[in-house]
């Protein structure tokens, strides 16, 4: 099975494409770390993506393609897409080359998803996103799981956010609008509890 999940920054992808993984064993592909894990390692894709992230613009096109095929091509048995497709171009490349089965719109508000990224925080070291506000880890700033340190995004500032926010309106929302079109497509209000959200997706997926 070939899930995409859609929705704006801090709509709670990455956390319900963990519930999913965990559930149906699908491999998750998110771009967004996938162009971290480049940077913290140095690669020549890291180096590229890096000046863009930080600015808050999507990478370009070609590296982003780049960094997806090679994660798709190692997904034979189904996965999850988060954060791919971006613009009417990623769309058209997904859909050359894949079969959908099912596309998640998680809907959101700038305000709540403004609010909620600023009290977004990462485990540095296993990558497991929490929020100060309505996720809190057991102890502060220390992840439950592993022990590491919870920290911002560099690319969690309030402008490089609004720029973000202002590139899904911009662009992604014509891929929801091309989406939408299609009877596998289903929106969901992110403003409910994660695991009201997660009933929701697995009920659909069944
Ligand atoms: P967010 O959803 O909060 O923007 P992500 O982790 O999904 O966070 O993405 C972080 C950054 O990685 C984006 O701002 C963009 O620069 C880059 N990126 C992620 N996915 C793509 C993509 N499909 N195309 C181009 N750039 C991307
Ligand atoms: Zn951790």
């Amino acid at each position: 099975m070939n899930v995409v999940l859609l929705g704006i920054q801090g709509s709670g992808k990455g956390t319900q494409s963990d519930l999913l993984v965990e559930k149906y064993g699908l491999v998750h592909i998110t771009t967004g770390g996938l162009f971290r894990q480049n940077i913290k390692q140095e690669t020549r894709l890291g180096k590229i993506a890096k000046s863009f992230i930080d600015k808050g613009e999507l990478v370009p096109d070609e590296y982003a393609f780049e960094i997806v095929s090679k994660a798709l091509s190692s997904a034979k048995d189904g996965f999850i897409l988060d954060g791919f497709p971006r613009n009417l171009e990623q769309t058209k490349f997904l859909l050359n080359k894949f079969e959908i089965d099912k596309v998640f719109l998680l809907e959101l508000d700038d305000e709540t998803a403004i609010e909620r990224i600023l009290a977004r925080r990462q485990c540095k070291k296993c990558k497991k996103v929490y929020n100060i506000l309505f996720q809190k880890p057991k102890v502060k700033n220390v992840c439950d799981i592993c022990g590491g340190e919870l920290i911002l995004r560099e690319d969690d500032n309030k402008k490089a956010i609004c720029k973000r926010i202002e590139k899904f309106h911009h662009e992604t929302e014509k891929v929801i609008k091309l989406f939408k079109e299609q009877s596998n497509f289903f929106s969901i209000n992110a403003t409910q509890s994660l695991s009201v959200i997660s009933k929701e997706i697995i009920s659909k997926i069944n």
